[in-house]
């Protein structure tokens, strides 16, 4: 169905491109805009518009929906020309990873800017995203509710409403705490089974279907035993969100001892050149001292 709704996506990247793909399959206009063009230019065949600059995406749109790496990237990529071109009642969905001071500065900046903002960070990886099934952690100005709805129910499943901006990326940094400290003790179980002679696949079929067989440690646990990681989330990008997470923790004086060790894992794995595949290579530096 038609619809003259126009969401500027700024970052075609794993998750946005996927999110624009969904946004016009929903009928919307979109233009996309990404660093690397050649990562947009497949979203002009789904109907999107291609544009040369963040701003050029911007004019004139009814969202600005930034799927960017980090907060450093979203306001260098979109400043106040960016901002100030939007419709006059435009809102910005900022839907990537940005921590609690990430997403207060990027508030600040629209606030300046006389742009209505929404912290929308999602839960759910690249399939998810694929197939319109992310959770979107939705916070921001009641009065904009109504009108976002349609763009998140676009992406995803489900949205939770959690009151002024700034909740959902709170919820978020505890929900990444979670994922990435499980990765972490799925990867040292995996090489810990190995140095034990236990067959790691053993391990991963006897807790399958019961409470502690988590459909995500069996997809994540499968690829480490398999050694191939392709790319839903880079662990480049999970450790950044293990930093944030211990910088939202430092900031209150709690020190979190397993995160801060699984974070160093990951600078490990990234040292060995392994920060493009999947944050489950965070395995390779748990193997690393199997030899
Ligand atoms: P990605 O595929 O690595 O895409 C990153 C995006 O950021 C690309 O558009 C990239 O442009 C751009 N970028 C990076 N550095 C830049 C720079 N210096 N200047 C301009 N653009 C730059 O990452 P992703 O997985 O889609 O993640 C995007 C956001 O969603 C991140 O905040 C991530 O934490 C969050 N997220 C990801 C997942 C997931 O499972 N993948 C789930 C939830 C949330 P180029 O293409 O030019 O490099």
């Amino acid at each position: 169905m038609a619809d003259d709704t126009t969401v500027a996506v700024l970052g075609t990247g794993i998750m946005g491109s996927a999110m624009a793909r969904n946004l016009l399959s929903a009928g919307m206009q979109v233009r996309v805009w990404n660093r690397s063009r050649e990562k947009a230019e497949p979203l002009a065949q789904d109907g999107a518009e291609v544009a040369d600059t963040p701003t050029d995406a911007a004019r004139g749109a009814d969202f600005l929906l930034t799927m960017l790496a980090d907060a450093d990237v979203i306001e260098e990529a979109a400043g106040d020309d960016v901002l100030s071109t939007l419709a006059e009642d435009g809102v910005w969905l900022q839907m990537s990873t940005v921590g609690e001071s990430g997403s207060e500065r990027l508030e600040e900046i629209a606030a300046e800017n006389g742009v209505i903002y929404v912290d929308a960070p999602v839960l759910g990886t690249k399939q998810p995203a694929e197939q319109g099934q992310l959770v979107v952690l939705a916070s921001g100005p009641e009065e904009v509710r109504e009108r976002c709805q349609p763009v998140f129910d676009a992406l995803g499943s489900k949205t939770v409403w959690l009151g002024e901006a700034g909740e959902g990326s709170r919820l978020k940094l505890v929900l990444n705490n979670w994922i990435v400290g499980l990765l972490g003790v799925l990867a040292e179980t995996v090489a810990f089974a190995r140095a034990m002679g236990v067959d790691p696949a053993k391990f991963l079929e006897t807790i399958e279907g019961g409470p502690l067989g988590l459909p995500y440690a069996q997809l994540k646990g499968h690829m480490m035993i398999e050694e191939d990681f392709p790319t839903s989330f880079s662990a480049r990008l999970a450790r950044k969100d293990a930093g944030l997470v211990l910088d939202a923790a430092e900031a209150r004086d709690l020190r979190m001892r397993i995160s801060e060790a699984v974070a160093a894992r990951f600078d490990e794995a990234i040292e060995a050149g392994h920060g493009e595949e999947d944050m489950a290579a965070v395995y390779r530096a748990a193997g690393m001292d199997l030899t």
